[in-house]
């Protein structure tokens, strides 16, 4: 099994996380959790 991230907020500063995070590795299994119905506008 890979390695997995799980990053918390999806907001602009965690879809920044995810995509460098992937850049950096791209076997990562990422899981973003939001608390809100939907990601900011901002991500
Ligand atoms: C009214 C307003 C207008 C703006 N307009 C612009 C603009 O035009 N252009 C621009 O570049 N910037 C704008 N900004 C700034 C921009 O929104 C922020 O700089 C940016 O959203 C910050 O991103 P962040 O990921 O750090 O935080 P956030 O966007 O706050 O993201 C954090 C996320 O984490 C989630 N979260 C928090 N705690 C938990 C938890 N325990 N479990 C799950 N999820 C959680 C939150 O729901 C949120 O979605 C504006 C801000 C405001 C308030």
């Amino acid at each position: 099994m890979g390695k997995r991230v799980v990053i918390v907020g999806a907001g602009a500063g965690g879809a920044s996380a995810a995509a460098e995070a992937k850049r950096r590795d791209p076997s990562l299994e990422i899981a973003m959790i939001e608390q809100r119905s939907q990601v900011s506008v901002a991500a």
